[in-house]
């Protein structure tokens, strides 16, 4: 690692951090130490990085905002791409690119002053554009599908690609990119529609109301932990079940929206792992219904 740390740095890629505190990068404040962060100035500077990973086989793991993975304790013994550096905004009329380090919240909020409608339900979403991709993040009925129009990234091979909406496969909370792992989202361009500024105003403000009285907004956590069954949501099964209160350690079941674990108390990141088996077991046992995970662990393996 310490000769490629070297090259990395030699080559001018970006800002390094060493043996870095992950906790520092995910919404739940959890997780080892990482060896390694690279934050690459550019698209050929990400290539470059990209290159001297696969050559020398090291681990590498993109992270967003880290508002939707699990850390366990481990060292990440490889390196973090970290995309801050990737924040254009270009507007032309309707049509934004935007870089994949871009704030969703951000952009969205940005948008919707400017009269511009279809990012709303996005004000309360804590990831990056390239993660939300990933994740198909929605809301009240509406998923970053309805209105990415396409995507620049860098496939497997390091090439430059543009992959169009219905090549990038947004389902309920999935994409081409979950199934596509190596490929990166470097940019994005969203179509959004005029709209009444301030009726827009009006909805993200309500749902700002919504979210704070319905969401433990308090504390760190990376939002739903389970993906929603089809017939009924994960956060109603897990209330009936009457686990909303219980702890593991410093992670707790919230009171407040039962999908989601709260770091209550200097949860480790086996607190927040234990808790979501053993929901994961509860709901089985009461139910028969097998829960899916929303949320990412990753450095388990
Ligand atoms: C309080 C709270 C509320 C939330 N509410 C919602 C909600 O209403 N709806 C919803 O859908 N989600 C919600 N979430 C979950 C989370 O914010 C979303 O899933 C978000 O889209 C994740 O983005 P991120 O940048 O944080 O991704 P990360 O957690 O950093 O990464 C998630 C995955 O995406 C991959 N990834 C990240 N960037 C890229 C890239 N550029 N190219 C390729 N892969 C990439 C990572 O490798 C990882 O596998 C909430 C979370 C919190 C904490």
């Amino acid at each position: 690692m310490e000769e490629i740390i070297k090259l990395i740095d030699k080559y001018k890629v970006g800002k390094i951090l060493i043996d870095e505190p992950l906790k520092k990068y995910n919404t739940y404040k959890i997780g080892g130490i990482a060896k390694c962060i690279v934050f690459p100035k550019n698209e050929e500077k990400l290539k470059i990085l990209l290159k001297l990973i696969k050559e020398n086989n090291i681990k590498y793991k993109v992270l967003g905002k880290g508002s939707n993975v699990i850390f366990s304790s481990k060292p990440f013994e490889g390196i973090i791409i970290k995309l801050d550096e990737f924040d254009k905004l270009i507007l032309e009329d309707t049509v934004v690119t935007v870089g994949a380090g871009y704030s969703l919240m951000k952009l969205a909020l940005e948008m919707t002053k400017k009269g511009l409608s279809g990012l709303e339900f996005a004000t309360g979403i804590p990831g990056s554009v390239g993660g939300s991709i990933y994740m198909n993040a929605g809301a009240y009925n509406s998923d970053m599908g309805y209105i990415v129009s396409e995507i620049k990234a860098i496939d497997p091979n390091l090439n430059i690609v543009t992959l169009y909406n219905a090549e990038l496969d947004f389902h309920y909370r999935t994409s081409f990119l979950q199934t596509h792992k190596d490929y990166i989202c470097i940019e994005a361009k969203l179509v959004l529609k005029h709209g009444d500024k301030k009726e827009m105003m009006e909805i993200v403000e309500d749902r700002k109301r919504r979210r704070l009285m319905t969401q433990p907004l308090e504390y760190p956590s990376a939002g739903s932990v389970f993906r929603n069954p089809t017939n009924i949501p994960a956060g109603k099964l897990i209330e009936d079940a009457g686990l909303k209160g219980k702890t593991i350690g410093g992670a707790m079941v919230s009171k407040k929206h039962a999908n989601f674990i709260i770091n209550y108390d200097k949860a480790t990141s086996e607190d927040i792992y234990n808790l979501v088996n053993y929901i994961k077991d509860e709901i089985k046992k009461q139910t028969g219904v097998e829960l899916k995970q929303e949320q990412e662990y990753v450095n388990w393996e």
